[in-house]
């Protein structure tokens, strides 16, 4: 018999998106012809940029010319185009310099960040933050890093760290050494951003430990202060002690299209049972090489496009629609009585729930009454109970009647 992957039992039953899928579906089918408006699952809503249309047609052209075909992709998966204007686009405005060979293209930062953990051993001790990105600590079940989930959601062996409205939602390091610890600034769920002050103590406390940071920054897009750190590597010391993913399915609406990157860099070193340090650049290329075989050139080069003159002016554009919906949704909600978070450098708001209500209660109240799908805090970690997240990924005209709803919803009560 094929023994199975028991770790996969351990999963907690019942994922978050498929039972809002059933909850909604039910109250469709109940009620004909309600219009419901979607502010739930977190993915993009306007269409491409037409530069980037025009580039992936273009590449597709090319796929088509004996001089312009293309087959298996380069190494680290990134053709030599896409980059360099990575590197100049998103690091050297910013003053970082980051290595070609130290870029590696994929399919996506889910994968990504649900991939790096299998270049660590089993007994790494990892942490996240609570609420968090599922996919942290699901792909760190699924590789045995963790017990039994618990009855209060926690899983044994897991660092939770507590994103509370007392720490901002961006929680300090752990007293403790930890070995992994996945960070994810502006943040899904909460919206909030790290500081720079709160980076740099992250760096140290890992530099101290030996732990490596992994950083997502797939919504690096939507910070619009300048001062905020985009990037860890605008930290100094970074290099030694952190990765970095980031993503162009936020900040120009490739979730159905498909590209991201990972930076490791040469500094960033694991060890060996023994204590041999080991850079974390070549296990990842060993790994990449041997399971994934790149990003199609068409979808490479619309990448590359989101970085010409016109593509930063459309995706920019993007970008300013969604936060401005964002504002309309908080200022209206905020100006309702609403307790909010997030939503200035995010497309995320974090609402507490009225009256004391937990998640879900709150989740079905605005369905029944305000026709609106929003997402349960508390199935992104306990510590989640008690908000719901509203994300901005709509068009304008819904989430200003997504207001109006949701004030009625309450205000009835
Ligand atoms: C949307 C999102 C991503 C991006 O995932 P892709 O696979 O690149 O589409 C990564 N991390 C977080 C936290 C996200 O919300």
């Amino acid at each position: 018999m094929a023994r199975i992957n028991e770790n996969y039992q351990k999963l907690q039953a019942g994922y978050l998106f498929p039972e809002i899928g059933r909850r909604v579906a039910a109250f469709a089918a109940a009620h004909a012809g309600a219009e419901i408006i979607r502010l739930g699952i977190g993915d993009v809503t306007l269409p491409l940029a037409p530069a980037v249309v025009e580039a992936l047609r273009a590449a597709a052209d090319e796929m088509g010319t004996e001089e312009g075909f293309r087959g298996y992709g380069p190494e680290r998966g990134g053709y030599g185009f896409l980059v360099e204007a990575v590197r100049e686009h998103d690091y050297r405005t910013r003053g970082v310099e980051v290595a070609d060979d130290e870029l590696f293209f994929s399919d996506g930062s889910k994968q990504d960040s649900g991939n790096f953990q299998e270049i660590f051993d089993a007994s790494c001790r990892i942490a996240v933050t609570d609420p968090v990105y599922p996919v942290y600590v699901d792909t760190n079940v699924m590789a045995g890093r963790t017990g039994e989930a618990r009855d209060d959601g926690y899983y044994d062996g897991i660092v939770y760290l507590p994103a509370t409205e007392e720490n901002g939602f961006t929680p300090d390091p752990p007293d403790r050494a930890v070995d992994l610890v996945y960070l994810c600034s502006p943040n899904n769920p909460t919206g909030a951003v790290a500081s720079r002050e709160n980076l740099e103590r992250w760096v140290a406390w890992a530099r101290e430990c030996g732990a490596v940071i992994v950083f997502d920054a797939a919504y690096d897009a939507f910070i619009s202060d300048p001062d905020l750190p985009r990037s860890i590597f605008e930290i100094d010391g970074a290099r030694e002690c952190a990765v970095e993913m980031r993503s162009f399915s936020k900040r120009a609406g490739f979730t159905g299209v498909r590209c991201a990157y990972t930076v490791v860099p040469h500094e960033a070193c694991g060890t060996t049972a023994s204590g041999e340090r080991v850079p974390l650049n070549g296990l990842w290329a060993r790994r990449q090489a041997t399971k994934f075989n790149s990003v199609p050139y068409p979808i490479q080069r619309a990448a590359a496009a989101v970085f010409s003159a016109d593509g930063r002016k459309q995706t920019h554009e993007q970008v300013a629609y969604y936060l401005e919906n964002a504002r309309v949704l908080r200022e209206g909600l905020g100006a309702a009585g609403f307790t909010l978070f997030g939503g200035v450098h995010a497309p995320y708001i974090w609402m507490r729930t009225p009256e004391g209500m937990g998640s879900w209660d709150c989740f079905d109240r605005l369905l029944e009454r305000a026709h609106v799908v929003a997402t349960p805090g508390a199935g992104f970690g306990p510590a989640g109970e008690g908000y719901i997240r509203i994300s901005a990924f709509n068009s304008r005209q819904k989430v200003e009647r997504a207001v109006e709803l949701i004030r009625e919803a309450f205000a009835a009560s």
